[in-house]
């Protein structure tokens, strides 16, 4: 892929009529439409929407595909008879009412992101069509694993990564996260392997292969999901519990062993988990994404593994997600901040209930860090607007908005209104948010009505429109961000002073603090941030031989730790760093490293040689990134 996207429009934009919902207390049974745009689909819901979704699919890890069919119900919305889908590399085989009678289809001009419209003519009464189709066997959302690419190494294994816009390139689908749709699936598997999706889910194998799914909340076609292998589940709880290959089962239990309090603290904080149960399953290593907050079933990454617990705020992260996010869904993906945002503040929220305030800050200070560097990297670039928390990615990648504007302004914003106002108030404005639009999609430009109604003028508080165009319309990081304060962080930014001043480590540190323990994840990501770059070799040395970094199980210090090395070429590191980038797909911990080596020539050859042999492993979510970056043309 090339750095400079091609600024190609689609050719549909839609009109979608959201129905905001007015608050309980006012009475009012009008509901006001609102106009939105979507640039990422080419489907028309003011013409003809999906309902529902059959599916019925066969997965072959001999051809790398999957056989299926799609059968819709939709309503017809106008008098233009005809239905819009999205698609992406689908062999569209055949195309029927619910008669039988084939339908007349069309599949339009490809577009590099958003993929082929398929235009499907309908009698006035057609209710259902049925769309028989194969997959390709590069379908972006796909990533099929040979069985030496997971932890078992017997079984192959397949797993699915829709968000933002590649549910399209295995399922045809109006693939926009205002389009909301149940479903139901059969999906056939090879014998002695576990399917599961984002819906109601087997426990053990089925010998024939065959399992059934029911999703009976309307979902948007990002949250659909799909994982095959060999796979185990351990419940942990009557609503809770962990899939992940035998050999990672004992490890994900215990890691996940918080996970009923967790769902507990978040309804204690913003109302009732609507979804039954919620699960995680902890997938091969190439996943590209910490975790995706698949509905019931959060997919994650087994880089948080770290044996001690430390990284599971990713849990409730995800599991934040099912009130923001899953049941109040960005309505575009140029409001990607009301998922993401909301959901770092709801996960911060969560991790403060149950680990206390001390912990929290930590988080988020850590948080402050990559945003403010993340920040000012953006606006260096060719495209500084991408720092304000309204998008505008027409003709671009919705991939190019998942940045830490949409996480950590959008939190920090979060935190200025609860600080400003009052937590009382805020959480009370929350809970009422997420019960007023549940199940429904979300405009910022919509948010910021219900914020003024329900939050400012509710609790007589002036509205401030400023805070509007700095923080949503404005780039860069207001002036009155809220700053986190940590004493534990105050005591290592003095023990890493001390360090730079000249004292040894070994009398900063005794081995009994190591063998206790004294410091926590966070400390030590906190140290090796505020370390410099231009450490010497004899210091990264003497820090290995006294922390043995280089070996670290915890991913996120590895990761700190790494960019250490190639900053100050410490090779030492270097076969370990080779080992790490080959065996993880997570994009977070791939993407630092690799910019940070190819800010020298040396470094590129060696980023290049190293993505030979690891780009096999990576799903093209990671590799589309990674791709640019290296200017790497796959043949
Ligand atoms: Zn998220």
């Amino acid at each position: 892929m090339k750095k400079h996207l091609p600024l190609i429009w689609p050719g549909a934009i839609w009109l979608l009529f959201l129905f905001a919902c007015q608050p309980k207390e006012t009475n009012l049974t009008h509901k006001q439409p609102m106009l939105v745009i979507d640039n990422h689909t080419y489907a028309q819901p003011a013409s003809a929407v999906i309902t529902h979704l059959n599916w019925k699919a066969n997965v072959s890890f001999e051809t790398h595909t999957l056989e299926a069919t799609a059968i819709y119900t939709l309503e017809q919305k106008d008098d233009s008879h005809k239905i819009i889908f999205d698609t992406n590399g689908l062999n569209i085989e055949q195309v029927k009412d619910a008669k039988g009678n084939a339908l007349s289809f069309k599949l339009g001009k490809e577009d590099p992101f958003l993929g082929r419209p398929l235009t499907i003519e309908l009698s006035p009464g057609t209710t259902q069509v049925s769309i028989t189709y194969t997959t390709s066997p590069n379908a972006e959302a796909l990533q099929w694993l040979t069985p030496a690419q997971t932890a078992g190494g017997k079984q192959p294994f397949l797993f699915t990564q829709s968000e933002a816009i590649l549910a399209r390139s295995w399922v045809p689908v109006q693939d926009s996260p205002g389009i909301r749709f149940t479903y139901e699936a059969e999906v056939t598997v090879p014998k002695g392997m576990l399917a599961l999706m984002s819906a109601t889910n087997p426990t053990e194998v089925n010998p024939d292969g065959v399992y059934h799914f029911t999703m009976d909340k309307p979902i948007p076609a990002y949250l659909l999901a799909l994982a095959v292998g060999d796979i185990a589940y351990q419940q942990l709880s009557n609503r809770t519990g962990v899939y992940a290959e035998p050999s990672l089962l004992q490890a994900a239990a215990y890691e996940f062993e918080d996970m009923d309090q967790m769902v507990q603290a978040a309804e204690h904080l913003y109302g009732p988990y609507q979804w039954g149960v919620y699960d995680v399953i902890v997938l091969p290593p190439s996943f590209p994404f910490g975790g995706m907050e698949n509905p019931k079933l959060t997919f994650a990454t087994p880089t948080i593994l770290a044996g001690d617990r430390s990284l599971v705020s990713l849990v409730a992260h995800e599991l934040a997600h099912s009130w923001s996010g899953n049941l109040v869904t960005n309505a575009t993906w140029d409001d990607f901040w009301l998922n993401e945002g909301f959901t770092v503040y709801f996960e911060q929220r969560i991790m403060e209930s149950l680990y206390g305030r001390d912990y929290s800050e930590m988080l988020a200070l850590l948080s402050l860090k990559g945003l403010k560097e993340e920040v000012e990297a953006i606006l260096k670039g060719e495209h500084p607007e991408d720092t304000q928390l309204k998008l505008h990615l027409k003709g671009r990648n919705p991939d190019d908005g998942m940045t830490a504007i949409a996480y950590d302004k959008g939190y920090f914003f979060l935190r200025y209104l609860e600080e400003k106002t009052g937590r009382k108030q805020f959480d009370a404005f929350l809970a009422e948010y997420f019960s007023n639009n549940a199940f429904t999609s979300m405009t910022t430009e919509a948010f910021i009505e219900q914020l003024n109604k329900n939050l400012f003028v509710k609790n007589s508080l002036p509205i401030d429109t400023a805070l509007y165009n700095t923080w949503i319309y404005g780039n860069g990081l207001p002036a009155n961000c809220p700053q986190p304060v940590s004493d534990k962080f105050k005591k290592v930014e003095e023990v890493a002073n001390q360090y730079l001043a000249g004292t040894p480590v070994t009398q900063l540190f005794t081995p009994e603090d190591l063998m206790s323990k004294k410091w926590s994840t966070h400390e030590w990501l906190h140290f090796l941030g505020v370390l410099p770059d231009s450490l010497s070799y004899q210091q990264m040395e003497q820090l290995d031989n006294m922390f043995e970094f280089t070996y670290s199980r915890n991913s996120e210090i590895l990761t700190a730790w790494m960019l250490h090395a190639i900053q100050s070429h410490y090779t030492t590191a270097y076969q370990n760093l080779e080992n790490f980038l080959v065996n993880t797909g997570r994009r977070k911990f791939l993407a630092p490293l690799y910019a940070e080596m190819v800010k020298t020539p040396e470094g590129k050859t060696m980023a290049l040689n190293i993505y030979q042999k690891a780009r096999p492993n990576y799903h093209y979510v990671a590799t589309s990134t990674i791709d640019k970056m290296l200017n790497y043309t796959a043949n």
